[in-house]
Protein backbone atom coordinates (compact mmCIF):
# COMPACT_ATOMS: atom_id res chain seq x y z
CA UNK A 1 0.00 0.00 0.00
CA UNK A 2 1.38 3.37 -1.06
CA UNK A 3 0.51 5.92 1.47
CA UNK A 4 1.39 9.82 1.16
CA UNK A 5 4.33 10.67 1.86
CA UNK A 6 5.08 11.16 5.60
CA UNK A 7 5.82 14.60 7.20
CA UNK A 8 9.10 14.32 8.45
CA UNK A 9 10.83 15.66 10.77
CA UNK A 10 12.81 17.17 8.55
CA UNK A 11 10.31 18.97 6.75
CA UNK A 12 9.37 20.49 9.73
CA UNK A 13 12.25 21.66 10.75
CA UNK A 14 12.97 23.06 7.02
CA UNK A 15 9.63 25.04 7.17
CA UNK A 16 10.37 26.56 10.11
CA UNK A 17 13.80 27.71 9.00
CA UNK A 18 11.51 29.06 5.73
CA UNK A 19 10.55 31.51 8.28
CA UNK A 20 13.53 32.77 9.56
CA UNK A 21 15.08 36.02 7.44
CA UNK A 22 18.36 36.76 6.44
CA UNK A 23 18.74 40.29 8.43
CA UNK A 24 20.49 42.20 5.88
CA UNK A 25 18.20 40.91 2.97
CA UNK A 26 14.97 40.37 5.14
CA UNK A 27 13.03 38.50 2.08
CA UNK A 28 15.53 36.02 1.85
CA UNK A 29 15.24 33.19 4.20
CA UNK A 30 18.20 31.30 5.43
CA UNK A 31 17.13 28.72 3.36
CA UNK A 32 16.97 30.84 0.53
CA UNK A 33 20.34 32.01 0.88
CA UNK A 34 21.33 27.90 0.97
CA UNK A 35 23.54 28.30 3.86
CA UNK A 36 21.24 25.66 6.11
CA UNK A 37 23.58 22.83 4.95
CA UNK A 38 22.04 19.54 6.12
CA UNK A 39 18.98 18.90 8.75
CA UNK A 40 19.49 15.44 10.48
CA UNK A 41 17.19 13.81 12.87
CA UNK A 42 19.03 11.39 15.86
CA UNK A 43 17.85 7.82 16.76
CA UNK A 44 16.73 9.81 20.11
CA UNK A 45 14.80 12.21 17.93
CA UNK A 46 17.41 15.21 18.36
CA UNK A 47 17.70 17.58 15.53
CA UNK A 48 20.65 19.04 14.19
CA UNK A 49 21.19 21.68 11.79
CA UNK A 50 24.12 22.13 10.14
CA UNK A 51 24.48 26.13 9.14
CA UNK A 52 27.51 27.43 7.20
CA UNK A 53 28.65 31.33 7.77
CA UNK A 54 27.73 33.63 4.81
CA UNK A 55 30.10 36.30 3.87
CA UNK A 56 32.90 36.21 6.36
CA UNK A 57 32.87 38.29 9.05
CA UNK A 58 29.78 39.62 8.12
CA UNK A 59 28.48 40.22 11.51
CA UNK A 60 24.70 39.35 10.72
CA UNK A 61 26.83 35.43 10.65
CA UNK A 62 26.02 35.07 14.82
CA UNK A 63 22.69 36.45 14.51
CA UNK A 64 21.40 34.32 11.93
CA UNK A 65 22.53 31.45 14.65
CA UNK A 66 20.98 33.18 17.39
CA UNK A 67 17.91 33.27 14.81
CA UNK A 68 17.91 29.88 13.71
CA UNK A 69 18.13 28.82 17.83
CA UNK A 70 15.06 31.05 18.53
CA UNK A 71 13.19 29.44 15.64
CA UNK A 72 14.10 26.11 15.89
CA UNK A 73 12.97 26.31 20.17
CA UNK A 74 9.76 27.81 19.35
CA UNK A 75 8.73 25.18 16.78
CA UNK A 76 9.46 22.63 19.41
CA UNK A 77 12.65 22.00 18.89
CA UNK A 78 14.29 23.16 22.00
CA UNK A 79 17.31 20.81 22.62
CA UNK A 80 17.67 21.16 18.76
CA UNK A 81 22.13 21.45 17.89
CA UNK A 82 23.35 23.91 15.33
CA UNK A 83 26.47 22.71 13.96
CA UNK A 84 28.85 25.32 11.96
CA UNK A 85 29.68 23.68 8.78
CA UNK A 86 32.94 25.72 7.26
CA UNK A 87 33.95 23.61 4.03
CA UNK A 88 32.91 23.98 1.35
CA UNK A 89 32.39 27.13 1.71
CA UNK A 90 29.41 29.18 1.45
CA UNK A 91 29.10 31.25 -2.10
CA UNK A 92 26.37 33.43 -3.30
CA UNK A 93 26.04 30.69 -5.90
CA UNK A 94 23.92 28.94 -3.43
CA UNK A 95 20.88 30.89 -3.31
CA UNK A 96 18.50 28.86 -4.68
CA UNK A 97 16.20 30.16 -7.80
CA UNK A 98 13.41 30.91 -5.67
CA UNK A 99 15.94 33.35 -3.40
CA UNK A 100 16.98 35.31 -6.71
CA UNK A 101 13.63 35.66 -7.77
CA UNK A 102 12.70 37.19 -4.42
CA UNK A 103 15.95 38.93 -5.00
CA UNK A 104 14.77 40.42 -8.46
CA UNK A 105 11.37 41.25 -6.84
CA UNK A 106 13.21 43.25 -3.88
CA UNK A 107 15.28 45.33 -6.38
CA UNK A 108 18.64 43.62 -5.34
CA UNK A 109 20.36 42.45 -8.86
CA UNK A 110 21.22 38.35 -8.07
CA UNK A 111 24.92 37.50 -8.15
CA UNK A 112 26.10 36.78 -11.40
CA UNK A 113 29.50 36.39 -12.53
CA UNK A 114 28.63 38.38 -16.10
CA UNK A 115 27.77 41.66 -16.38
CA UNK A 116 25.20 43.36 -13.52
CA UNK A 117 21.94 43.52 -15.20
CA UNK A 118 19.28 46.24 -13.85
CA UNK A 119 16.52 44.95 -11.69
CA UNK A 120 13.83 47.48 -12.97
CA UNK A 121 15.01 47.29 -16.68
CA UNK A 122 17.06 44.69 -17.13
CA UNK A 123 19.80 46.50 -19.13
CA UNK A 124 23.11 45.42 -19.03
CA UNK A 125 24.55 48.76 -19.31
CA UNK A 126 25.25 49.34 -15.50
CA UNK A 127 28.39 50.62 -13.73
CA UNK A 128 29.68 50.78 -9.93
CA UNK A 129 29.02 53.73 -7.86
CA UNK A 130 30.54 52.41 -4.54
CA UNK A 131 31.77 48.71 -3.62
CA UNK A 132 29.83 49.07 -0.95
CA UNK A 133 26.18 49.42 -0.65
CA UNK A 134 23.54 49.71 1.78
CA UNK A 135 25.56 46.79 3.43
CA UNK A 136 29.12 45.76 2.99
CA UNK A 137 27.93 42.70 1.17
CA UNK A 138 26.21 44.74 -0.80
CA UNK A 139 27.70 46.68 -3.69
CA UNK A 140 25.59 50.34 -4.92
CA UNK A 141 25.30 50.10 -8.65
CA UNK A 142 23.60 52.85 -11.27
CA UNK A 143 21.69 51.98 -14.32
CA UNK A 144 23.30 53.74 -17.56
CA UNK A 145 19.87 53.22 -19.74
CA UNK A 146 16.94 54.38 -16.61
CA UNK A 147 19.46 56.10 -13.97
CA UNK A 148 18.17 53.82 -11.34
CA UNK A 149 20.72 53.40 -8.63
CA UNK A 150 20.47 49.38 -7.37
CA UNK A 151 21.98 47.26 -4.66
CA UNK A 152 23.87 44.27 -6.25
CA UNK A 153 24.73 41.10 -3.79
CA UNK A 154 28.45 40.59 -4.30
CA UNK A 155 29.43 37.34 -5.67
CA UNK A 156 31.86 36.20 -3.41
ZN1 LIG B 1 17.68 50.19 -15.58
Amino acid sequence: MVSAVPDTIEAQVRRCLEQVPDPEIPVLSVVDLGIVRHIDVDAAGVVEVGLSPTYSGCPATALIRAQVATALRDGGWGDARIVEVLSPAWTTNWITAEGRRKLLAYGIAPPSAGPVACPQCGSLDTRVLSEFGSTPCKALFRCAHCLEPFDHFKCL
